[in-house]
């Protein structure tokens, strides 16, 4: 058994017989790891809060030679979720997130920069009602990082650089866009112009969609991208596309 220090958001929690909570942690240097936190249910002293969903915190947990579910000792609150109960809104995507950084990783495979990615959307969730170009472009950011962000820029069969004025073909199966020679022979679906374009300035936090029809559009293809090649079904995001979208 030996005593690990890291920091942790809080992606889940949920009641194991009368006091105790199995807490899903998103830590920052050994990724995802399941907990158990004793008597967390029973007094509500011995953790104080602290392991609610949301919740940035300094833990402190034994484990058993890097392997199966870990014993949370201590922790502290970094920062709370306060103000992500506020609304809707906040709160459905912040467990879109926490969602799917949970789904999107297996046990002890460290990501800093999702880590970080996380812990930003969150703390922006606190202040402020994300709109939809909000939260794709931490669903970009997150994608990227996980290495399947789509190709916006280039032809993903052939390599060309595409002008803006020609990034109208998509391919989801290649997971990107089509230069148009190659669009005459693979499948695609043809898109709005300006659509990809939308996609590179919300990535890069710039503005959102030129206009409403254009946002379906984005939200249309990502979910084509998603269920292609992730094939994950997250439960909050049905949800979350009723409160915001
Ligand atoms: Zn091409």
């Amino acid at each position: 058994m030996s005593l690990r220090k890291d920091e942790a958001i809080v992606l889940s929690k949920r009641a194991y017989g009368e006091s105790d909570r199995i807490i899903h942690l998103f830590t920052l240097n050994a990724g995802k790891v399941s907990a158990i936190a004793k008597g967390a249910g029973k007094s509500q002293k011995r953790f104080m809060n602290t392991l609610e969903p949301f919740n940035h915190v300094k833990v402190e947990y034994f484990e058993k030679q890097g392997r199966g579910m870990v014993r949370i000792e201590n922790a502290d609150l970094v920062s709370g979720n306060s103000g992500i109960e506020t609304s809707m809104k906040r709160m459905c995507s912040a467990s879109f997130f926490t969602e799917f950084v949970d789904r999107m990783t297996r046990e002890r495979e460290p990501y800093n920069g999702l880590f970080l990615a996380l812990k930003e959307f969150i703390s922006f969730a606190r202040s402020k009602d994300p709109a939809y170009a909000d939260i794709l472009h931490y669903e970009l950011m997150m994608l990227d990082i996980l290495g399947y962000h789509p190709n916006f820029d280039t032809c993903v069969f052939c390599g060309t650089v595409i002008n803006d004025e020609e990034k109208i073909y998509f391919s989801r199966e290649r997971g990107g866009v089509l230069c148009t020679v190659c669009s005459r022979s693979l499948p695609h679906r043809r898109w709005s112009p300006g659509l990809m374009q939308g996609f590179l300035a919300v990535k890069k936090f710039e503005t959102g969609f030129e206009t409403r029809s254009l946002e379906r559009e984005a939200q249309e293809l990502m979910e084509g991208f998603i269920t292609y090649h992730v094939d994950l079904d997250f439960k909050s995001y049905k949800l979350l596309k009723t409160m915001v979208f």
